[in-house]
């Protein structure tokens, strides 16, 4: 019989934060799991390392050739707008209020997540499972949950419900239980958003309520921004307060860990940065769809930047071809490796070098220069930059910013100064995985991806691995 299991993702945590945190004694809940056995090691995230794609990577095992989703904001050619799914409140504005609440809150896993991929929620609840998620923007799952705050729901019915798992708590918006956890508000001050997930954790656990629970703590990523990752403060102290509330509320440690198993991880790392570019920049002489109109009239690219990844979308009629774009960022020195398809390869380029790269039954065809993603600065670069391009939802050109450099968002926001993430490098690439008490035989592989996490939680409940998957539909992105 196994235990009930709670993934537990910290968004932004780095190996060497946890590690610090870890040496100082002051991750006692995290230490516990250490001590009781855990198995800890170093994990790789997707490409952009942003935590819209990295969620739908942990809830669906794929990565963006799968799901679909490609950057944390992005153009959609179907529907001939600009997707926005929260880089910073300025960028939200800019492409409209209204469409980036709807995008963030429903669109990403109603509209947005391929119906080819198959979600935990949904693979785990077939099998009888009760799933359950805090605050997780990759929800989708078979029960129907109808937004909680009734003006909101007269007032915009495009989200007044959604599909996610059995129970499932989201910014008080939406609430399967009554559980009388404080608002989330987003005013991140006093970690606010990690204190709802806690109470709800302590509801669920006090009543035996899931078999499955993602419970997932965004402060630590907000504050890592604002501070730069060797400066987030306490903020990582509470969010192992947040994983020791959970202990707590099963009676103490050796309660919690006797009934449940449990898996500690993050979406991606982040990395300090000192300047912010704008991406646009590099067009000069092309004409950039501009947000606040949102119409594609005119225009030969639309380029999307956030945190360190950027999409340029070649509009019909754009008179340069994805290769002629991507060359003008050589001399870009906030651009590192910049990414387009050529035929049916990959081509990554980085200062002028350049390498083609595509997937054989034999393992990588390789043409040019290596070095351009040696492995040991972008870990699984290959494979991470492949999928990104083959998300049909990516722009003809993906950049990775180079070390130090953050891309302004499209309200003009950036981090510079504090931290952030989003490229192929290995500081905004790796992420911790801890796992206590996963059922018999199953261990995590030396370098997992965040991709394998699905198939180990479908794994400890004796499922197989979430299927044979569709590449993500091309038609409506
Ligand atoms: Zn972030």
């Amino acid at each position: 019989m196994f235990r009930k299991l709670v993934l537990a993702v910290i968004d932004g945590l780095t190996p060497d934060a946890l590690d610090r945190g870890l040496e100082r004694g002051r991750l006692p809940a995290l230490r516990l799991l250490l001590d009781a056995g855990g198995q800890y090691v170093r994990g790789v995230s997707t490409f952009p390392s942003v935590t819209p794609v990295c969620l739908s990577a942990i809830a669906t095992g794929a990565g963006p050739d799968v799901h679909g989703i490609p950057h944390l904001a992005w153009y959609h050619r179907g529907e001939g707008r600009i997707v926005e799914y929260g880089s910073s409140l300025a960028a939200i504005r800019a492409t409209g209020l209204r469409g980036a609440l709807r995008d963030s809150v429903a669109g990403l896993s109603r509209d947005h997540l391929s119906p080819g991929a198959i979600t935990v929620f949904e693979q785990l609840g077939d099998a009888g499972l009760v799933t359950a998620a805090v605050n997780f923007t990759c929800y989708r799952g078979r029960h129907t949950h109808r937004i909680r705050l009734p003006g909101v729901a007269a007032r915009n019915r495009w989200y007044e419900s959604v599909d996610g798992p059995e129970r499932f708590f989201f910014f008080n918006l939406f609430e399967s239980d009554a559980t009388g956890a404080p608002l989330a508000v987003r005013s991140r001050a006093a970690g606010s958003v990690d204190a709802y997930a806690a109470a709800v954790g302590r509801w669920l656990i006090t009543r035996d309520g899931f078999d499955f629970l993602v419970y997932y703590l965004p402060d630590y990523d907000y504050a890592s921004h604002g501070a730069g990752p060797e400066g987030a403060g306490d903020a990582l102290e509470r969010a192992d307060s947040c994983l020791g509330r959970l202990f707590a509320a099963a009676g103490g440690p050796d309660e919690f860990l006797s009934r449940y198993a449990i898996i500690v991880s993050a979406d991606h790392g982040q990395m300090p940065v000192g300047h912010a570019v704008r991406l646009e920049r590099t067009f000069a002489g092309l004409r950039l769809l501009q947000p606040r109109r949102q119409r594609a009239g005119g225009a030969d690219l639309v380029v999307t930047a956030s945190n360190r990844a950027g999409m340029v979308y070649r509009l019909p009629g754009c008179p340069l071809a994805a290769r002629e774009l991507a060359e003008r960022l050589d001399r870009d020195p906030a651009a590192d490796v910049v990414l387009f398809l050529e035929g049916a390869a990959g081509v990554a380029r980085r200062g002028g070098a350049e390498l083609r790269f595509e997937p054989s039954p034999a393992g990588w065809l390789l043409e040019g220069s290596p070095e351009v993603l040696d492995p040991g600065r972008y870990p699984n670069g290959l494979e991470r930059a492949w999928r990104a391009l083959r998300c049909p939802a990516a722009g003809e050109v993906i950049v990775s910013a180079a070390e130090g450099y953050e891309f302004v968002d499209l309200g003009g926001r950036h981090h510079a100064g504090g931290g952030s993430h989003g490229s192929l490098l290995a500081g905004d690439s790796l992420v911790p995985v801890i796992q206590v008490g996963l059922a018999d035989g199953l261990q995590l592989p030396p370098a997992p991806s965040i991709t394998d996490l699905a198939p180990l939680v479908a794994g400890h409940f004796g499922l197989d691995a979430p299927g044979a998957r569709a590449p993500a539909a091309v038609a409506g992105v």
